[in-house]
């Protein structure tokens, strides 16, 4: 059964004292858990079982890392980069059927998500250790690179006309990754897992007969503002806080809009609520991007998709499903304390 349940909570004292001031509730010691650190990220796996569950999410993570070396963009060795530096067609069908996934959320989206805004992504230098503001000349050539419109799929292979463009599917690939452990672990027979990339989180079943709760981060400072009830759901954040320096006062983050080549403005986070990771993924990316008006028109749009955004002046909103079954603060959803944040 799929289900949520949005609580906002009041202030963050609030929140301490709902999630993890309740000592002797559950039974940490019979849920197993490993961390790793990779995809840029620490990834934690929970599965509630014995010493056996410990070796399937092992499983799990092995597969993940497979993908994180597969679509990483900056390995010398993935079809991604030998594609952007080389240009070399991409026939692997993994890599393919996430494309055409990424592209369907570009058209979707109408544009706010391109993963041939690599280019500029670049030019910031967010992944190069110093990033800092680049010329408006190197904006508006680097802008010129940008299009997925010109990237071509036909008959299993992927090729570019123009041989500066270039791909990363960095807004998406962690979904897949996720998506991927959560397939190990079901075709393990595993009915109860919790799946925490950072910002991209999937639930499967309950944890002792209730949802899991997932945190959503607060874009500035600690905590969380509000607690999700998931169970069978993918809980997918993007943030102005994951990747960012500040010049002269102005923010300056990695989710770039691809018409001005610049940082979009006018939201700190938005969370997307659905049931499948890889999705979930890219149409968070896509909907900071968008901003709020446009982003929850598309929400309204899509059947099972839900969202909560975070706007710059800090005011919380959230699509009209998920209103419906909202909850005040306080309310029942801190018994159990596995709480993920989402970030
Ligand atoms: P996420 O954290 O999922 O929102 O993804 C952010 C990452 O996606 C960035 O680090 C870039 O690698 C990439 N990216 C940035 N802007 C865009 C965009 N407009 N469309 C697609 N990918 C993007
Ligand atoms: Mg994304």
């Amino acid at each position: 059964m799929k289900r949520v349940v949005f609580i906002l909570v009041a202030s963050l004292a609030a929140v301490a004292a709902v999630l993890w001031g309740r000592p002797g509730s559950g039974k940490p010691e019979d849920v197993q858990k490993q961390t790793r650190f990779l995809m840029d990220t620490y990834v934690t796996i929970q599965v509630p079982g014995d010493a056996q569950a410990i070796k399937t999410i092992e499983k799990a993570f092995d597969r993940m890392e497979e993908v994180d070396r597969k679509f990483n963009v900056l390995n010398a060795e993935s079809p991604l980069y030998r594609f952007n530096h080389e240009n070399v067609p991409i026939t692997d069908p993994e890599i393919l059927a996430l494309l055409e996934t990424s592209l369907e959320v570009s058209s979707e989206s109408g544009g706010a998500f391109d993963i041939t805004v690599y280019p500029l992504v670049d030019l910031w230098g967010f992944f190069r250790g110093a990033p800092a503001v680049p010329a408006q000349a190197d904006i508006a050539l680097g802008l010129k690179k940008v299009g997925w419109r010109e990237l071509r799929i036909e008959n299993g292979v992927l090729t570019k006309p123009k041989s500066d463009v270039e791909i990363d599917l960095g807004g998406i690939a962690k979904g897949y990754a996720v998506g991927e452990a959560v397939k190990v672990l079901k075709g393990a027979g595993v009915t109860s897992a919790l799946v925490d990339a950072g910002g991209d989180i999937f639930a499967i079943g309950e944890l002792r007969g209730k949802p899991w709760k997932v945190g959503i981060r607060n874009p500035r400072g600690e905590g969380v503002i509000g607690v999700l009830d998931v169970s069978d759901l993918t809980v997918v954040t993007s943030g102005d806080y994951e990747r960012f320096f500040e010049k002269d006062g102005v923010r300056y983050h990695h989710i770039l809009d691809p018409v001005s080549g610049y940082p979009a403005s006018g939201l700190m986070s938005v969370t997307v609520i659905c049931d499948d990771a890889v999705r979930a993924d890219g149409l968070s990316t896509a909907l900071f991007v968008m901003g709020a008006e446009k982003g929850m028109e598309l929400v309204e749009r899509l059947d099972g998709v839900e969202a909560i955004m975070v706007t710059k002046d800090q005011k919380i909103l959230t699509s009209p499903g998920l209103k419906g079954s909202m909850v005040t603060a306080g309310a029942p959803a801190a018994e159990n304390p596995f709480v993920s944040i989402g970030r």
